[in-house]
């Protein structure tokens, strides 16, 4: 199988991670999507949601997807998991299985300062799709595929404003993601 990792913080995860998710697999030929929140230790980042919430906030986001699934690796580690380290576990696990790490055009532009770079280009490949106010760098020695999107200027800082400023997310996130939101009154300060 080969399949797309998309990595996240996922706080929260909104309809820009679904589309690239959803382009990526049709454009790379995929067989299925597994997305990765990432392990943000709380004394790291005091204002990051939790793991726990942020693990249901993805895991509404792709049930209606029977291609798209959740892993939990990066929650393994007590501290942040490197994507190296995730990328080289899921080849252990599934040695049969060829992985894609997609990402947009800010993280790929920063590519080249991940840790061991070098090992995680050697390790797998990139699917990348543009993002308004970023410029599409291809870092050398990356094997970078692109993949085409309706350019979407949503993230996941503009919902949390959103949210705080009393503005609807309506259709920005998924419905089941704006109600657990709303349940919880994440990001209200
Ligand atoms: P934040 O605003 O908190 O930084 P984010 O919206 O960038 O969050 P992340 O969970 O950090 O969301 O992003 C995961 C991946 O999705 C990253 O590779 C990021 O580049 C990509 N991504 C998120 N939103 C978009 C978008 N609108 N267009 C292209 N890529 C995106």
């Amino acid at each position: 199988m080969k399949i797309g990792l998309m990595g996240g913080t996922f706080d929260p995860p909104h309809i820009g991670h679904l589309l690239i998710a959803e382009q990526a697999k049709e454009q790379l030929c995929l067989d299925a999507v597994w997305f990765l929140p990432a392990n943000v230790p709380p004394h790291k980042a005091a204002d990051v949601t939790s793991a726990a919430q942020r693990l249901q906030l993805v895991e509404a986001a792709v049930q209606a997807n029977a291609a798209f699934s959740v892993s939990t690796i990066e929650f393994e580690r007590q501290e942040k998991s490197y994507t190296l380290e995730t990328v080289l576990e899921l080849k252990k696990r599934y040695p049969t299985d060829e992985f894609v790490f997609l990402l947009g055009a800010d993280s790929l532009a920063s590519l080249d300062t991940w840790y061991q770079a070098d090992r995680l280009f050697e390790a797998v490949q990139f699917g990348a799709v543009a993002r308004p106010g970023s410029r599409y760098l291809i870092p050398a020695g990356a094997k970078v595929t692109a993949v085409d999107l309706p350019s979407l200027e949503v993230s996941s800082t503009d919902i949390r404003k959103r949210v705080a400023r009393g503005k609807s997310i309506r259709y920005l996130v998924p419905e089941a993601v704006r109600q657990l939101i709303e349940e919880w009154k994440l990001y209200v300060t």
